[in-house]
């Protein structure tokens, strides 16, 4: 496995057709999911390795973001991924950028109104990643569901000669969606916050066996979130994948996304609702069946 910081020395390695993994490091059955769809896919996996200051608005944040260089390179050596890209800040931007990619009008609501300057970061880096690699296809978490959706749009918008394929979230054992920020959850908040996923999932069960009245659901998951102590909703909310518009009608290519802090960690989850051969199915993604290598270190 090569581990470079330049975008030449990524491009001199490729070989037939490359499948890209953008991640932030702190690697779990989340990224792995991304690597094994990519290993189908490609002759060449290449897993970016990179904690973007851009899109962090909060230092603090920033500053507690885990970091474990050193066992990111054993795992991702392990799932098959040929390059790793771990540039380090002022390789990856040499210079301050005057360049800007904005999508204002998909980034105004959910995480873009509750991290403000988040979406221009993940899109700048996210470019820079996609023309210096050059990757057939890039594959990302629907974990991050606003984030598929711009980067998606932002790759149409600008003609960029390359695939967006979304990937489905990956949970615990309990549902919750894996995050690197789910090792800051102590005791008790981590037990708190599978009411996150459960309310999604008691959702995707009402959609499937017909409600189609998005405001309705989005109810019934904030007042479960509201009835669960040490769970904060931020927001609970639809958003068509296309354009990130408010959907009239449950339908294909909605999804429904919620935002919590949790012992002072924040969480987000979403389902996503897709076209079925009888009706529509949602997407809730697939559960690992054992404790989190999260959790797990080296040496337990
Ligand atoms: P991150 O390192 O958190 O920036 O995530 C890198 C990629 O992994 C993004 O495309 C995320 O959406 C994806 N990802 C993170 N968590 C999960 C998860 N639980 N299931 C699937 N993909 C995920």
């Amino acid at each position: 496995m090569i581990v470079t910081g330049s975008f030449a020395e990524v491009r001199s390695h490729r070989d037939g057709s490359v499948g890209l993994v953008p991640t932030m490091g702190y690697l779990h059955e989340g990224h792995l999911a991304l690597i094994d769809a990519a290993r189908r896919s490609h002759d060449t996996v290449v897993m970016s390795l990179f904690v973007n200051a851009l899109q962090f608005g909060d230092a603090a944040d920033l500053a507690s973001y885990p970091r474990d260089t050193e066992r990111d390179l054993g795992i991702a050596e392990q799932a098959g991924v040929d390059v790793v890209f771990a540039p380090t800040h002022d390789e990856m931007y040499e210079r301050e950028p005057l360049t800007r990619v904005v999508l204002p009008a998909m980034t105004q609501r959910m995480e873009g109104l509750h991290r403000p300057g988040h979406f221009d970061g993940v899109a700048i880096v996210v470019a820079k990643l996609l023309a210096g690699i050059q990757p057939d296809a890039a594959y990302f978490g629907r974990k991050d569901a606003q984030q598929v959706a711009v980067v998606s749009r932002m790759t149409q918008d600008l003609s960029l000669p390359v695939a967006i394929v979304p990937v489905p979230t990956v949970r615990e054992a309990d549902g919750l969606a894996l995050s690197s920020r789910n090792v800051r959850l102590g005791d008790e908040p981590r037990r708190a916050a599978r009411e996150i996923s459960r309310s999604l999932l008691l959702a995707a069960e009402e959609i499937e066996a017909g409600a189609t009245d998005p405001g309705m659901i989005a109810a019934g998951v904030r007042s479960r979130l509201e009835d669960a102590p040490g769970v904060a909703a931020e927001y609970v909310e639809w958003a068509d994948g296309a354009d990130l518009g408010v959907p009239p009608i449950v339908r294909p290519g909605a999804f429904l996304a919620v935002a919590a802090l949790v012992g002072g960690v924040r969480l987000i989850d979403n389902i996503h609702v897709e076209a079925g051969s009888d009706g529509v199915v949602v997407d809730r993604g697939v559960r690992i069946g054992e404790t989190s290598m999260l959790y797990r270190r080296e040496d337990d």
